[in-house]
């Protein structure tokens, strides 16, 4: 496997490491003040003078002397994001579970995703400084999702804390330490450096930054690197005090410049011995990408196609869906379009109809009950997205009503063909508009994801709605027409018939292609 340069480890070479955790809870319990509180707990800090920047992950050395790295971007959606890359980077999860408010839907997500991932949990209660909360009702609530916390016999740790007024702190500190040396966390340091991306993005001034998380050996100033289908020499390596480092030894998160471009977070990063070799990596990794997005095409086109197969040949007598819509309104006309659209033959129900984007619990519903997703001028998250092409499930875009009523006639029918169907390209963002003598508004961008194409379709997100469905005019890159434009590069677009574009405004692009008939 390229990414693990090298042979195993011996015994005789594997050093303790800090643990590295990942704070999770349900929205507004507490997560973003607990992780600024225990930033302050950092010994470290002070010799530092003080000046600490955002870089995605950070080390504290607590009062007892241990060292902790925290992941700065709190909630389970990155969590969830970087094991879908198939990097584990968490050790510990500290559950935030706020006491005045007990556990709640994203709390039992976070336990979920903390068990399905065999990452230990510790309970950190918040907000005990409230008058009149009463911690043993989380207990109880937790006992229901098989968290049994040491006060009822079991053997998850459970701290109560304040975030707001820094109480238990050390506590919770300690606990961690306490659970890091139960897993027995070591790693081998002298070896060239390797771990994963954190986080990443394009600085006006310093070119691609990428956070990563040093997991094995130790990374150097200077080193030749790939991370993900990027390369580059470490030109400088800065800590989340802003302090620059020769090395970085393992669980040190570290920012470093230098990179060819900015690689994706949860893609792994390996210190290599030349340019050569990062090369040869780089363009193997590049292959695969594109091979694994073939390859996610055909599974989802597999679906829905079998679906089709199933109905022809009378094996199912059911179409399942799931609508999502932006308004309420649109989604309970589909819900009763689609009922009205049952034959004898062939059922169709409508297993879920809401409002919003559709999310990962929406994929997971499909996927449970081979559904297919209608996405009725709303997008997919990141995530949700993600999950789909990994999973196989149908997502289709629509903003006309009868459009949506006509495939799934054809779909009941046994008669869908050929398909047209939609092919994510990536996000860009607005940084500026400006107006331009016969074209109207063009959109200074920036490409936030995969990538933007000439002539591609485009729906442009203002707030996470969508507000207009087009096609992408120009696409340029300083005065040029260009063909694509990719992740982290900025450039210019003008859109068919359309104006209205604001400064913060997404731009989805996609593509259709149409697939053989069945
Ligand atoms: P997140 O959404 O989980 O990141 O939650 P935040 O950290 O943003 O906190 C949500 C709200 O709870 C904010 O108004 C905080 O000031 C408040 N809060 C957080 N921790 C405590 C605490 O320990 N005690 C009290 N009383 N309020 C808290």
């Amino acid at each position: 496997e390229i990414g693990l340069e090298g042979a195993t480890d011996e015994e005789d070479d594997l050093f303790a490491r800090p643990p590295v955790v990942t704070i999770m809870g349900h929205v507004d319990h507490g997560k973003t003040s607990l992780l600024d509180a225990l930033r302050k707990t950092d010994v470290a800090a002070h010799e530092a003078g003080g000046i600490t920047q955002h870089i995605g992950a950070y080390q504290v050395v607590s009062p007892s002397g241990q060292k902790i790295t925290f992941i700065d971007t709190p909630g389970h959606e990155a969590f969830t994001a970087m094991r879908a890359r198939g990097a584990s980077v968490t050790d510990i999860v500290v559950l935030v579970v706020a006491a005045d408010d007990g556990v709640m839907p994203q709390t039992v997500e976070a336990i979920r995703h903390a068990k399905a991932a065999n990452v230990p949990i510790i309970v950190a209660v918040n907000k005990i400084d409230k008058p009149g909360v009463n911690p043993n009702r989380v207990r109880q609530e937790l006992l229901q999702h098989e968290i049994v916390v040491e006060s009822l016999g079991g053997e998850t740790q459970e701290i109560e804390v304040s975030a707001l007024k820094g109480t238990n702190l050390d506590k919770l500190e300690e606990a961690i330490s306490l659970q890091a040396e139960v897993l027995d966390l070591r790693a081998n340091p002298h070896r060239a450096g390797e771990g994963t991306v954190i986080e990443s993005k394009l600085d006006r001034g310093r070119g691609p930054v990428a956070t990563v998380l040093v997991q094995r050996g130790t990374l150097e100033q200077g080193d030749i690197v790939v991370a993900g289908a990027e390369w580059g020499r470490v030109r400088a390596m800065l800590d989340d005090k802003g302090r620059q480092l020769k090395e970085a030894d393992p669980s040190l998160p570290v920012e470093i410049l230098g990179l060819s471009g900015v690689p994706a977070a949860g893609e792994p990063f390996v210190a290599v011995e030349d340019e050569t070799r990062a090369r040869e990596i780089t363009e193997y990794r590049q292959r695969k990408l594109r091979e694994k997005a073939a390859a996610a095409n055909s599974a989802a086109r597999g679906t829905l196609d079998q679906m089709l197969a199933r109905i022809q040949a009378g094996e199912q007598k059911e179409v399942a869906v799931v609508v999502k819509a932006d308004v309420q309104g649109s989604a309970e006309a589909l819900g009763v379009t689609l009922g009205k659209l049952s034959r004898d033959e062939v059922r169709v129900r409508v297993l879920h109809s809401a409002v919003g984007q559709i999310t990962e619990s929406d994929i997971q519903l499909a996927k449970a009950s081979n559904a297919v997703v209608v996405a009725f001028n709303v997008r997919a998250t990141t995530q949700a997205r993600e999950m789909a092409n990994r999973d196989g499930v149908e997502i289709r875009y629509y903003s006309i009503i009868y459009e949506v009523a006509d495939d799934i006639e054809k779909l009941v029918r046994g008669k869908l063909a050929p398909i047209q169907r939609e092919k994510f390209l990536g996000y860009a963002q607005i940084l500026q508009v400006f107006e331009v003598k016969r074209l109207g508004n063009v959109a200074g961008c920036r490409v936030t994801e995969g990538m933007v194409r000439r002539g591609c379709g485009v729906r442009l997100l203002r707030d996470g709605v969508v507000i207009h469905q087009g096609e992408l005019s120009t696409l340029r890159r300083f005065k040029d027409d260009v063909k694509e434009v990719t992740n982290g590069y900025e450039c210019g677009m003008s859109f068919a018939n359309y104006n209205d574009i604001r400064v913060g405004d997404q731009i989805e692009c996609y593509e259709v292609e149409t697939v053989a008939a069945v």
